[in-house]
């Protein structure tokens, strides 16, 4: 089926998924998960449609890449067993000992590990700029960059990067483009329509979207790109497997009305916390009040539902206020049905220096949230009570 005519939700529900009406074929509407791990031939020098062990291809990881492709209007899409897998075969596959990357300085922590702790160990470094400007990105070129590597919004700060003017920047020195889109998931923004080579996600969070699968998506259309880093997807074998991928197609087929929901909830969740006098700040993409607020909505369609809120008062307060809630979950992730909070200054940033936390605005009492799709009254009820 060529998807490019369909709008978003019947792309998420059909793609990569048709009904097999052949002789002897079941015409199932939901892709089985092929859990075999190798395919018999009856002639010796023919794979039977193409398969001939579950690393190289899979039919229902393939139904899911069919489908991630589709959902992000891309050329091809592939599946790993994380996101940090899809990261790492990305890596391996586009750059070479010597390389140099141009990083966000406001990444994901376990991307920063990848860089400074793992492919330093092969020559490949790293350099960190506030990519929020583009210009910054512009000024850290050196002779071995290949590569520049952001994410937007970033976590927890929501940093808006401008995809358009980095991709200007990339385009013109002959540089690879990776975006991490895990935030707003497919649903709300298209990297590679906005100048990238690589849109990557963790699948764990609004992919997957109920907390119960761990993987990763690739996106891009460059069909030497796409050979090399499936290449590193079969050899190196991070592969997500056939039951973790029927669960991400099952994701995907609500992530339209997941989005829209998440999105509500967390509006309602911003605009509550803005109002409360023991709150400092609330950062939220879709607030008047957020400085990139006319940036972000030129790049993508939707704010996501991820926010953070300073509370008045001291570490103790902020810990306080979590241990009250009863709704909220209080965990690291993000992006599934249930609503997660957490203090990244004593989880997710612990292990960033105290100096350097306060400096890039992470404070002792930042709170990050991951709305959820409960339903709002309790959200608010739940915040309130704790707050009181
Ligand atoms: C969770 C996350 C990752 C890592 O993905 P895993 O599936 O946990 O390996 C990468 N980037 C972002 C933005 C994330 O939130």
């Amino acid at each position: 089926m060529s998807t490019h005519r369909y709008g978003f939700a019947t792309k998420a529900i059909r793609a990569g998924e048709q009904p097999d009406f052949r002789e002897g074929a079941s015409g199932d509407v939901v892709v089985p998960i092929h859990l075999s791990t190798t395919f018999a031939r009856k002639e010796l020098e023919t794979p039977t449609g193409g398969y001939d062990y579950t690393r190289s291809l899979n039919p229902t990881r393939k139904a899911l890449e069919t489908k991630l492709a589709a959902i992000e209007d891309a050329g091809y899409g592939l599946a790993f067993a994380s996101g940090l897998a899809a990261e790492t075969s990305v890596l391996l596959a586009l750059l070479k000992s010597g390389d140099h990357i141009i990083a966000f300085d406001d990444l994901y922590g376990g991307t920063k590990r990848i860089f400074d702790q793992i492919i330093n160990a092969y020559g490949i470094t790293a350099s960190y700029v506030d990519a929020a400007d583009s210009e910054n990105i512009a000024r850290a070129i050196q002779p071995s960059t290949r590569m520049v590597w952001i994410e937007s919004p970033t976590n927890p700060l929501l940093k808006t990067c401008d995809i358009r003017a980095v991709a200007a920047v990339t385009r013109h020195n002959g540089l690879i483009l990776v975006v991490d889109n895990t935030f707003l998931s497919p649903y709300f923004q298209h990297p590679l329509e906005l100048g990238a080579d690589v849109s990557l996600h963790s699948a764990t969070k609004y992919i997957g979207g109920h907390s119960d699968v761990l993987g990763g998506a690739v996106m891009l259309n460059r069909q030497d790109y796409y050979e090399r880093v499936q290449f590193i997807q079969n050899s190196a074998g991070a592969v997500l497997s056939p039951f973790d991928s029927y669960l991400a197609i099952r994701g995907i087929k609500t992530l339209a009305v997941r989005m829209e929901q998440h999105q509500k909830n967390a509006l309602a969740v911003a605009l509550f916390l803005e109002d409360h006098p023991k709150v400092r700040r609330v950062i939220y993409p879709g607030l008047e009040s957020y400085p990139q607020h006319a940036l972000f909505k030129s790049q993508a369609s939707g704010f996501g539902a991820v926010l953070s809120f300073e509370l008045q008062g001291a570490v103790a307060d902020a810990k306080y206020f979590l241990e009250r809630l009863e709704v909220f979950s209080i965990a690291e992730s993000l992006g599934g049905v249930e609503s997660l909070i957490e203090l990244p200054s004593v989880m997710t940033h612990a292990s960033v220096e105290e100096a350097t936390r306060h400096k890039t605005g992470i404070t002792d009492t930042l709170i990050r949230v991951s709305v959820g799709l409960e339903d709002i009254n309790d959200l608010i009820a739940d915040l309130k009570q704790a707050l009181e």
